[in-house]
C-alpha cells in the first residue's frame, strides 16, 4: 500500500521532455528514477487522453472522443475506485477533471474549490483558464498534499500545452514551459520522494509545428512516462503504454479487483 501523485503535463511531447528537463533526467541519470518513450492513445486530445489515464479506458471504449464530450464518465476511475477503498483523493487540475469525476459542466464559482467528501475527487483546486501559472498549480496541489494528506494526488498543469497552441513544438516558448515545469518538478519531487510517494509523470499528447495534436506524428503521440519511487521496478524493460497506468496505479494504492488493465513489469 503506497501513496501515489500523478503529475500530467499537459501538451508535453517525448522529445522536449527528454532534451529540456534536466532535473528529471538528473533522476534518471542517478538511478532514482525511469523514462520511457511511449505513444498516447488516439485522437490524440486532452479531455479522451484524460480519460485514459484516469480509467484505463481508451477513448473509444470510454465514448470520450473529442474534448466537447461534456459529461461525466461513465467509467470507474482512479477516483472512484480510491473512494471506494476507503482511500483519500485530491486533485490540483484543469476543470475538465471536475466535470469528469465530480460536477458537470462545471461552474466557477461553485466547484473552483471543491471540498466534496462525498465525490470521486474529495478535494479539489479547479482552474479555468489555460493561462493558470504552473506555478501557482503546484502550490495549490502541495497545498492539498498538505492539508488534506490524499492517497491519490493528481497535479496537472496547463502551460506547456498553451505555449505549444501559440508557438508549436519547435519555439523557445514551449522549451521554456516545459523548463519551467522541470525546476518546479525539482522543487516539489525531492519532497515526496523523501516522504515516500510514488510518482508518475506524464503527459496526454504532445504537440506539433501547427500548433496543435491529435494526430498520429511522432511529435503528437511520443510522449514521455516518467517513474519515480521505491515501489518502482528501475530495471524492467517493459512494453506499457497510457492504458496501463489507470491499473498501476490502483496496485500501488492496494487497491484489488479494480477490474482494469496493467503492467507489473515496472512495479517492484
Ligand atoms: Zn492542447
Amino acid at each position: 500500500m503506497h501513496k501515489v501523485i500523478l503529475v500530467v503535463l499537459d501538451g508535453l511531447g517525448y522529445q522536449v521532455a527528454h532534451d529540456c528537463m534536466g532535473f528529471m533526467q538528473a533522476l534518471v541519470e542517478r538511478k532514482k528514477g525511469r523514462m520511457y518513450r511511449i505513444e498516447c492513445e488516439l485522437p490524440g486530445l486532452s479531455r479522451p487522453l484524460y480519460e485514459t489515464l484516469l480509467t484505463g479506458t481508451h477513448p473509444l471504449d470510454s465514448g470520450i472522443t473529442h474534448n466537447q464530450v461534456i459529461r461525466k464518465s461513465n467509467q470507474q476511475s482512479i477516483f472512484s475506485l480510491a473512494s471506494k477503498a476507503g482511500l483519500k483523493t485530491a486533485a490540483a487540475a484543469y476543470y475538465w477533471i471536475s466535470e469528469l469525476y465530480n460536477e458537470s459542466p462545471f461552474d466557477k464559482i461553485r466547484h473552483r474549490y471543491s471540498v466534496t467528501p462525498g465525490k470521486p475527487v474529495q478535494q479539489g483546486i479547479f482552474y479555468y483558464a489555460d493561462t493558470y501559472p504552473d506555478s501557482h498549480l503546484f502550490s495549490d496541489a502541495e497545498f492539498l498534499r498538505q492539508q488534506y494528506d490524499p492517497d491519490f494526488l493528481l497535479v496537472h498543469s496547463m502551460n506547456i500545452d498553451d505555449a505549444g497552441h501559440h508557438h508549436g513544438c519547435n519555439s523557445v516558448e514551449y522549451r521554456h514551459a516545459a523548463r519551467e515545469a522541470d525546476n518546479l518538478l525539482s522543487e516539489y519531487l525531492p519532497i515526496w520522494l523523501q516522504q515516500d510517494y510514488q510518482i508518475i509523470v506524464t503527459s496526454d499528447h504532445g504537440m506539433n509545428s501547427d500548433c496543435t495534436h491529435g494526430g498520429v506524428t511522432s511529435e503528437e503521440r511520443e510522449i514521455p512516462l516518467y517513474i519515480a519511487g521505491s515501489a518502482f521496478q528501475l530495471d524492467a524493460e517493459p512494453a506499457i503504454s497510457q492504458l496501463d497506468l489507470c491499473g498501476v496505479m490502483c496496485t500501488l494504492l492496494g487497491i484489488t479487483q479494480h477490474g482494469k488493465p496493467e503492467n507489473r513489469d515496472i512495479l517492484a
